[in-house]
């Protein structure tokens, strides 16, 4: 067995229990919104890396992940694994160095607040909840016309 093997034995599997992929950087207050939508989500997180891009990760196993920290598709398995190096990777190369990480829609709501300031926060949040307000009361007006009350 080789030493990289090893390693990832070892390790738990651990890149194998979540998959991540990057995001559009948020500039607006829908933006945020989605991602404190995504961290309302039970195993979610999103971060910003090292270079300012923004990614979103999902934890959840892979099915083909042994009892035994193995891969059981090994030699059929995705390119995306082939190409993760275990050099460098989160077990080998320690904890990935983000410049911020989100766990809870808490965080990324003060965030938000922080970089859009009142003005590009409250003042859209405002605005979009009216609006969909307004649509459902219209909706519930329609509906009540069509019925005759
Ligand atoms: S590549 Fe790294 S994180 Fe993935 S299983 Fe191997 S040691 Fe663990
Ligand atoms: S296919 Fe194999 S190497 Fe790829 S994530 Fe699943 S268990 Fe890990």
């Amino acid at each position: 067995m080789s030493d990289h093997v090893d390693k990832c034995v070892e390790c738990g599997a651990k890149c194998c229990r979540y998959f991540c992929f990057q995001i559009d950087d948020p500039e607006e207050y829908s933006a945020f919104e989605d991602i404190r939508w995504f961290l309302c989500h039970e195993g979610i997180s999103v971060h910003i890396d090292e270079d300012g891009d923004w990614y979103i990760c999902i934890e959840n196993r892979c099915k083909y992940v042994g009892s035994d920290n193995r891969c059981m598709i090994y030699e059929e398995r995705p390119i995306i694994c082939r190409q993760y190096d275990v050099d460098g990777c989160d077990f080998t190369g320690g904890d990935y160095r983000y410049q911020k990480l989100f766990t809870t829609p808490e965080q990324i709501e003060a965030y938000a607040r922080e970089q859009l300031g009142p003005h590009g926060f409250d003042g859209p949040r405002t605005r979009a909840r009216r609006r969909i307000e307004r649509k459902q009361q219209a909706k519930a007006r329609g509906r009540r016309k069509r019925r005759g009350k």
